[in-house]
């Protein structure tokens, strides 16, 4: 589809051109088991060891404290079970309402086991009260677990304070950064976390390979039990195609060319949206935010009739107002915000990547003013 313009890039991204050709081989020619006892599988040991030591470079960590999994839903689940199972003794868990249902799944499953879990508020912009952190921390906590930054949003949480917090204290440390990585510095060498997730999907990447961090010396219990790949800690024949392009995918950010770039864009089309577009609002902190995100929600309208407007255009964005279960709540993020029923419903996430260009936004920019009336007038809600 050759007219897309694709700003839904915290769902997925586009696989960049060099990882998939860093890829191809490991589909026709080096196709062999890493675990295999013959040169031909070996070899292909070289590109996985090669693979690691990126993912561990990118994040300012240590080759044997990454483990390749298949997503970040994977990553977020073995850090938390690795939490709670190797302190049999703790049942306590801390957490905040805005996060990915990776964890709040998880966690909803184990409150139901016995377990409990202070699920954190966030003001009206996203953000999180520390002291509200530091009073909720008991001798029975196992685990801190929040997120870097919000898919819904971009708000970024302060994800180094937080790590003292947990740290000072002796508590695990869990963070989901899926959104962050590829968008913020990291450097674990510098941040005492102890579990760190990332999916490799959302950073040109392909579906289907995530890393997970665990820091040495932070327990460890694996979720898949099997063979004795990734050193007993994740069995399962490696997807080896895949971690050679997460490693190679790691290797293309430029973060000072690219993000000043992205950031322009993302300004641009959020300050012309809210200017032009009467009862609008912006949708968390403006600062304290990912790059590439805007969350923006128009009064009156629904985020699923405006998606398909804008759908018609070819224009892709994501909609946070209603959950998956088909029922029209907003989303769980707008309301820990408190943003009032009559926006959260016409929320609209823009999320840019580095090959969004100029033109694509000026074409949305054109194109939101006349749907957003078109479905004002057909409204029956009024001020
Ligand atoms: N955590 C966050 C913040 C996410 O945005 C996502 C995906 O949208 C996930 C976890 C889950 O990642 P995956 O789709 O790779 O399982």
């Amino acid at each position: 589809m050759a007219d897309v313009i694709y700003l839904d890039n915290n769902a997925t991204t586009r696989v960049a051109d060099e990882v998939v050709d860093a890829m191809m081989p490991f589909f026709t020619e080096l196709y062999g088991n890493p675990s295999s006892m013959h040169t031909f599988g070996g070899q292909v040991g070289h590109y996985l060891k090669l693979a690691r030591s990126q993912v561990a470079e990118f994040l300012g960590a240590q080759p044997d404290e990454i483990i390749f999994t298949a997503c970040g839903t994977e990553g977020d689940n073995t850090a938390i079970h690795s939490a709670f199972k190797s302190q049999p003794y703790k049942k306590h868990a801390i957490t905040t309402k805005v996060e990915h249902p990776a964890v709040m799944s998880l966690f909803k499953e184990y409150e139901k086991h016995g377990y409990q879990v202070t699920w954190l508020d966030v003001d009206g912009e996203g953000r999180l009260d520390l002291n509200a952190l530091k009073a909720s921390i008991r001798p029975d906590t196992a685990l801190i677990s929040t997120m870097w930054a919000n898919n819904e949003t971009g708000v970024v949480f302060p994800v180094e304070e937080i790590a003292d917090i947990a740290k000072a204290h002796g508590v695990l440390y869990h963070i989901d950064a899926v959104q962050a990585v590829g968008k913020t510095e990291i450097d674990l060498s510098k941040l005492p976390a102890d579990y760190l997730v990332l999916s490799g999907h959302k950073l040109h990447a392909p579906k289907g390979v995530g890393a997970l961090y665990v820091r040495k010396g932070a327990p460890f219990v694996p979720l898949l039990i099997g063979g004795h790949q990734e050193k007993g800690r994740r069995s399962g024949t490696e997807n080896i195609a895949s971690i050679v392009g997460l490693g190679k995918a790691l290797t293309l950010f430029h973060p000072k060319e690219d993000a000043p770039k992205i950031a322009a864009l993302r300004d641009k089309l959020e300050n012309a949206l809210l200017a032009q577009i009467p009862n609008s609002r912006l949708n968390g902190a403006k600062d304290e935010r990912l790059d590439n995100t805007t969350n923006i929600s128009f009064k009156h309208v629904e985020g699923e009739a405006i998606l398909m407007l804008m759908s018609q255009l070819g224009i892709c964005a994501s909609s946070g107002s209603a959950c998956a279960s088909g029922s029209l709540d907003p989303s769980h993020v707008l309301r820990a915000m408190g943003v009032p029923f009559t926006f959260a419903h016409g929320s609209i996430r823009f999320s840019l990547s580095r090959y969004t260009t100029e033109a694509e936004i000026n074409r949305v920019i054109e194109a939101m003013p006349p749907i957003i009336s078109r479905l004002r007038q057909l409204s029956p809600f009024h001020d």
